[in-house]
């Protein structure tokens, strides 16, 4: 206001006299609390690519989780050169969505339904427009969403996953799998590594993180992108450091897939989404030291329109 009566009155204009201390006519805004959007929009040729937050929450004791081998001050001095704290992580569980053009194809699920609606429905999306949910593996945070009690989620979908995946827990007696995956067999395929879910969208063996662990590579027009579920877990610990054992891999063979699938992508310079990195979960690696140095996606995927 200073400044706008100066230029007015050296203008020559008359205002209206505003005495200096008027009283202000609205209180302070309320505090709405720390927020983080729960979706992103992509184009990579003539897909729509969406990262769904679907959940988030602090992890406890992240050396006990990310680092299970590795001495504690290896662990503390990886933290500090990236600015992370040794005590808490912030755990990201991120689907996502791929609209191809004729089809809605969601991979993985979350850990509840309400997650994975509540971050649907904020990109514009409902749970009945979904044709297809693909399952990269079976773990409780990607198929959590995909039954609320007797109810499926997406009441119009087909279901796809790993057979090598579904021959593991099938034969588990697992909780979850009963739960959430045995209710949606009819409906469901089985695929190895090279099938394709759709044209542009094909599976890649990425074993180790659990028996038949599945990441799926898009491409279309061209422009590619890898899905890595969590054949890394940890942006820093598990990309910068291959060979660091995660509590949450079922097979040690893990860290050799982590190896070659970040290898493949460092290679080709292709963006990825890990299910587990900090949302919007987009990013690159390069090779460095001995693993990969994680680059998130500022505006590379923007100009792609
Ligand atoms: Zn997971």
């Amino acid at each position: 206001m200073t400044l706008t009566r100066r230029h007015a009155l050296l203008a020559g204009a008359t205002l209206p006299l505003v005495p200096a201390f008027a009283p202000l006519a609205h209180a302070a805004a309320d505090k709405l609390g720390a927020a983080t959007p729960p979706f992103r929009r992509y184009n990579l040729g003539s897909f729509e690519v969406t990262p769904l937050l679907a959940g988030t929450r602090v992890q406890e004791d992240p050396k006990a989780i990310f680092a299970g081998n590795v001495p504690q001050e290896e662990f503390e001095a990886a933290a500090h050169a990236a600015f992370l704290p040794t005590d808490r992580a912030q755990g990201f569980f991120t689907p996502t969505l791929v609209n191809t053009g004729s089809e809605l194809i969601l991979f993985d699920t979350g850990l509840s339904q309400e997650g994975i609606l509540a971050a649907l429905e904020a990109a514009g999306h409902s749970a009945d427009e979904v044709d297809l949910v693909v399952i990269t593996h079976m773990h409780g945070d990607h198929i959590g969403g995909l039954m609320e009690g007797e109810t499926p989620t997406f009441a119009n979908a087909r279901y796809l996953t790993g057979q090598v995946e579904n021959d593991h827990w099938s034969a588990q007696q697992n909780e979850g799998y009963e739960g959430k995956i045995r209710p949606l067999l009819e409906t469901m395929s089985f695929v190895a590594g090279g099938d394709e879910a759709a044209p542009g969208i094909t599976a890649v063996e990425a074993f180790g993180h659990t028996p038949g662990h599945m990441a799926w590579r898009l491409e279309s027009d061209g422009q590619a992108l890898m899905l890595t579920a969590d054949a890394a877990n940890h942006y820093v610990f598990s990309l910068g450091h291959p060979d660091w054992e995660v509590r949450f891999d079922m097979d040690k063979a893990a860290a050799a897939t982590r190896r070659a699938l970040f290898g493949q992508i460092a290679e080709e310079r292709i963006p990825f989404i890990g299910y587990h990195m900090p949302f919007p979960a987009v990013g690159y690696v390069e090779t460095s030291g001995d693993g990969f140095r994680f680059v998130p996606e500022s505006y590379q995927l923007m100009l792609n329109g």
